[in-house]
């Protein structure tokens, strides 16, 4: 199959999704459009919470593709309207026109391409809710939807490409996140005793310093060695001027390696140590991380696609979490990310993607699906 994808239906599809705000927790409207587009192709999407999902072609090799439908909030002074799709000099401006509405376009041309063609395999198209921060892992679309929708592998697109350098990044894992919260208890006392108390703040800098020195899970992946970050992101304490402090929150933010499974312990260990009995721990939030092994046919096959479009790939693990954790965790999944639009306009004030670039990864990762089920 060398179908081209069409340059003015991705353009549209691009404007159209901008124009729909959707901000995560407000995805209702531009699910109700996605589903819109693909029944117009004679699909018929099943929504889940305002999760999207088709599934074409039969089983044997199969592969699952995902968009996530939500963006961050519209934040700063924006020289272009943040929700109308401006183009100028060879760039469509909007929030979420990079990330990751460039994809979502990308998907439904594919969709569109596809459709009444024999697909050697089985294709599941996913656009998901609550990609972006601040949402509870259990009230992703990517935890609802890889609880019953399997496939092979699979393939989460986001802005990975690097424009300046026709480079496309091939994420093959991410840290997890573990936010744990520390309740110190002092010993209230006059300050002119302090002696009759125990301050809970001077506890609290002791088990952050403690904390610097231990030795967190590492793990090694390609040539880099990727350890858990572990460090305070808040802390709340004290009481009147006159008052030895009697209590202390912190809150301990870790970045975790893949697979690690020991960073609630050792934190709990380190306040044991300096606190004795006197605190409470507890776990806020904890979403996986995970690691891919990249001698993976996927991965090849996008080398391969890539060059012939004179673009380069890089093998990368990435920066922050991403959903393909979450296929990988819950859907049991192998999963690797890539995608078209620009890596480094993800949550700018004033997004754009180059339209260049948007149309040419278009054709990239349609030739990889096509490769993928040929
Ligand atoms: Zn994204």
């Amino acid at each position: 199959m060398s179908l081209e994808v069409d340059k003015d239906k991705l353009i549209h599809w691009l404007q159209e999704l901008i124009r729909i705000p959707s901000v995560t927790g407000n995805e209702e409207a531009i699910s109700k459009y996605v589903s819109q587009e693909l029944q117009k192709m004679g699909y018929r999407p099943q929504v889940k919470e305002n999760n999207v999902y088709i599934e074409v072609g039969k089983e044997k090799k199969s592969l699952l593709l995902n968009a996530h439908l939500d963006t961050v909030d519209v934040g700063g002074e924006w020289m272009h309207e943040p929700f109308e799709a401006t183009t100028e000099k060879g760039k469509i401006f909007g929030r979420g026109a990079s990330d990751d509405k460039g994809n979502i376009a990308a998907m439904l041309e594919i969709a569109r391409l596809i459709k009444d063609k024999s697909l050697n395999g089985r294709l599941v198209f996913t656009f998901t809710t609550g990609e972006e921060f601040g949402t509870k892992l259990e009230a992703k679309g990517s935890y609802l939807l890889s609880q019953f929708l399997k496939a092979d592998k699979a393939l989460v697109l986001e802005p990975q490409t690097d424009v300046e350098d026709n480079k496309i990044n091939i994420i093959y894992g991410c840290r997890g996140i573990e936010n744990i919260l520390v309740r110190i208890k002092g010993k209230g006392s006059h300050t002119g005793y302090p002696e009759r108390g125990v301050n809970a703040i001077s506890k609290a800098v002791e088990v952050l310093t403690e904390l610097e020195k231990v030795d967190f899970h590492t793990v090694k992946a390609e040539s880099q060695e990727i350890k858990t970050i572990c460090m305070p992101i808040r802390v709340n304490g004290g009481a009147d001027i006159f008052l030895v402090p009697d209590k202390c929150e912190i809150m301990v933010h870790c970045r975790t390696a893949p697979e690690d499974s020991m960073i609630f312990d050792q934190v709990d260990s380190v306040c044991r140590e300096i606190c004795g009995d006197n605190y409470e721990i507890e776990n806020l939030y904890s979403a996986p991380g995970y690691i891919e092994n990249t001698d993976d046919p996927l991965v090849d096959i996008i080398r391969q696609e890539a060059k012939r479009f004179n673009y380069t790939t890089q093998n990368r693990f990435a920066g922050g979490r991403i959903d393909a954790s979450i296929f990988k965790a819950i859907g049991n999944m192998p999963s690797f990310c890539m995608g078209v639009g620009n890596r480094e306009q993800m949550h700018l004030v004033d997004e754009y993607i180059t339209v260049e670039e948007f149309i040419t990864c278009s054709e990239i990762l349609k030739n990889v699906i096509f490769a993928y089920f040929s």
